[in-house]
């Protein structure tokens, strides 16, 4: 084979012709370095060798083994080619089937020296591979024996393939020149380049491993947060009033609370009121897990604006949420002489009073409002403010870029544009993806609110409905309340999709016919829903059966059950919101999965509801269980350009942004290998 550099083409490499080469082409792969790029998607850890006399069932596993014998047999009925083996290593013979690959005689013979590796399934006490990986057990292994990598694959290459070409071009990797400065190297605690090449593709060790798919997200994240606060330097000459810090109203709030603040909380309100001291605008996230009290956050940064004689406006997805919101605030201001407004499709009240849309419409405009809240009507032709000091975004990811853009637009005083605060609860795509694209602050409240209990959370199947269903009815004698979720309002031809509208029947006549029911869901009216609301709140209702509607921000702490039907019918994220409607109060809260589906991807779904500590490890699982798509796609990571950066990575995206500011401060100009990067990154982007 001719001598290789990175930039050979790959139709220069071992077993590359013109179908291949194509192939890979399609996967953005034409030369040598672009392989080096080219980074699994997930591992196998088939690392640990063991003794055949020492197999245990579905363990991950490899065996260095003779073969004793194998031999192809057609199956008639189903039409498969199936290659059976012997092997043995002297502390005992092992039976593996492959299916379909009836060129394994000719590559594997028998007294060959092998690996295998693969998980053991065990039938009636008999051990037996099924499909393993198998690997010729001389010099160096790449698909046995060693944590072994997976690539994204697209038709007609398969993994095997492209762990043969890598390892062919891998020691290329020392020839990527390292662009990152020593400094920042040793700063942000980063591996080398070139080592982190080699371990993202053939690691050593688990530990080596994150070690390089850290520096490798880390570029990523690094080059993207460059562009990013170039283009925001550029752009954000806008100054907002600096607002400034109340505190003895302050410290008077927060003593007037029920509750004494998290530690989280805490931190998140001085960042926020810091943050607004500035002419620069502020531009801050608050990620929360549901339940963690983010309201009363927001309502900190709202009371300290409005005591500079500045306006707050908080926009809320839903008018349930925006109802709630301007009661929980009001309740909490009370003692504070402020002028709360709520403005939504249906609402218009000041201080408790119906006014006349028009009527509100001055008073935001002529400053007689101080915090206004309400959903996507307070962006409408109409709605204007005298003085916006900060703009707040509840549960953010349910607005677009231009939703927010247009409210911070409708201050009238245009010389100032308003800080702006979003919350969410949701690691989502879009959230993340906007602490990438704009210029964003992230507080993090992690620690929930002292004295709350983990939920305690089940999959029922059909068998032990009953039971559930009696165990609701004892908690409710108690005094307590539940939820009851479906996945439709009307029933449907869909065989067992549980509806509201049903399942609220069924629920009131022949289950709990002793109870207070009654059922919300998007057709409802505005008026409805909220009286529906009120009486659940008031505990006139024992239990709600709604829908989706109920997925956020609902607010009721005595509610303790939360029963969902057709669980496997959604998201875990949306899951994880609706269970986030109980455990809001210092009693044990449950969660009961319906699943009418027993199939094993279910099954680990639902359970990974059980074990996920918070919503970030949980869409961490998501993406994981979900798998991958064919190539790199936005679904898998939630940032398109991104091959490894994941939405999870939080931590890893704070020192890469602080680590592009350090950058930025002293002039990207100072880092010529660094531009180069970056430009480069620019143009790819462009051109694709
Ligand atoms: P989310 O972050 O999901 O929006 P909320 O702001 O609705 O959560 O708060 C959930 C519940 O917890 C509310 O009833 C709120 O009053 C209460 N709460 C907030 N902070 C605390 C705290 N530090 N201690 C006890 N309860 C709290
Ligand atoms: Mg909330």
């Amino acid at each position: 084979m001719a001598f290789i550099t990175l930039d050979t083409k790959i139709e220069e490499l071992t077993r590359v012709g013109k179908t291949v080469s194509g192939r890979l082409r399609n996967l953005g792969v034409s030369k040598a370095s672009d392989l080096l790029f080219y980074f699994p998607y997930r591992y196998l850890d088939y690392s640990k060798v063991v003794n055949i006399s020492d197999l245990k069932p579905e363990e991950s596993v490899t065996v260095r083994c003779t073969l004793e014998l194998i031999k192809n047999r057609r199956s008639f009925q189903r039409r498969t080619y199936v290659t059976e083996a012997l092997v043995s290593d002297g502390t005992g013979t092992l039976q593996i089937v492959w299916f379909n690959q009836p060129y394994l005689t000719k590559t594997l013979k028998a007294g060959d020296q092998i690996f295998l590796s693969g998980e053991l399934n065990s039938d009636k006490g008999q051990f037996q591979f099924i499909s393993p990986m198998y690997e010729h057990a001389s010099g160096d292994t790449i698909h046995t024996a060693r944590i072994v990598p997976m690539y994204p694959l697209t038709k007609n290459i398969t993994h095997k393939q492209l762990r043969f070409l890598i390892k062919q071009v891998i020691h290329l990797a020392d020839n990527i020149q390292e662009w990152m400065p020593d400094s920042f190297i040793k700063k942000y605690n980063l591996s080398e380049l070139a080592w982190s090449l080699y371990q993202i593709h053939f690691p050593k060790n688990q530990d080596d491993l994150h070690t390089a798919e850290r520096r490798l997200k880390f570029n990523e994240l690094f080059v993207q947060q460059i562009k990013v606060q170039k283009s925001a330097r550029d752009i954000s000459k806008s100054k907002s009033h600096p607002i400034a810090f109340k505190e003895e109203e302050i410290k008077r709030f927060t003593s007037s609370l029920p509750f004494t603040l998290t530690r989280d909380q805490k931190v998140a309100a001085w960042q926020i009121l810091q943050d607004i001291r500035n002419e620069k605008p502020m531009n801050r996230l608050i990620e929360g897990d549901v339940g963690s009290g983010k309201t009363v956050v927001a309502t900190i940064a709202a009371l300290n604006c409005a005591l500079n004689s500045l306006q707050t406006v908080i926009m809320a997805p839903t008018e349930v949420l925006a109802m709630q919101h301007y009661e929980k605030i009001s309740l909490l201001l009370k003692e504070f002489d402020l002028r709360i407004a709520l403005l939504t499709r249906s609402n218009k009240i000041i201080n408790g009073e119906n006014i006349h849309k028009k009527i509100l419409y001055e008073k935001t405009k002529n400053g007689e409002a101080d915090i206004i809240i309400g959903t996507h009507a307070l962006i409408s032709e109409d709605v204007f403010f005298k003085k916006l000091g900060i703009v707040i975004i509840d549960e953010q990811h349910r607005f677009g870029v231009e939703q927010r853009k247009l409210l911070t637009q409708k201050t009238l005083e245009k010389k100032h544009s308003p800080h702006f605060l979003s919350m969410t609860a949701t690691p989502i795509p879009r959230s993340l993806s906007l602490a990438l694209y704009g210029d964003l602050d992230i507080s993090i409240i992690k620690e929930m609110p002292k004295g709350r209990k983990k939920i305690i959370t089940k999959v029922i199947y059909q068998k032990d409905r009953m039971e559930a269903y009696e165990f609701l009815r004892e908690r409710i004698k108690k005094g307590e309340q539940a939820f009851v979720i479906c996945p439709l309002i009307d029933p449907s031809d869909k065989l067992g999709v549980k509806s509201v509208n049903e399942e609220y029947k069924k629920i009131k006549k022949d289950v709990f016919p002793e109870f207070i029911i009654d059922f919300l869901h998007g057709k409802l009216k505005s008026q409805e829903k909220e009286d529906v609301m009120r009486r659940f709140k008031n505990k006139e209702i024992h239990i709600l059966v709604a829908t989706s509607v109920i997925e956020v921000g609902i607010d009721v702490p005595n509610a303790t059950i939360m029963i969902i039907e057709g669980a496997d019918r959604f998201g875990l994220s949306q899951l994880h919101q609706f269970r986030g409607r109980v455990g809001r109060s210092d009693l044990q809260s449950y969660c009961f999965l319906f699943s009418q589906n027993a199939g094993e991807k279910t099954k680990m779904r639902l359970h990974a509801l059980m074990t996920a500590k918070d919503s970030f490890e949980l869409s961490q699982m998501d993406l994981d269980l979900r798998g991958p798509g064919d190539v790199y796609g936005s679904d898998q990571s939630g940032f398109p350009e991104f091959k490894l950066a994941r939405l999870t990575d939080v931590e890893i995206m704070k020192d890469a942004k602080s680590c592009a500011q350090e950058v930025m401060d002293l002039s990207l100009d100072n880092f010529p290998l660094l531009r180069e990067v970056v430009e480069k990154a620019s143009e790819h982007i462009h051109f694709e």
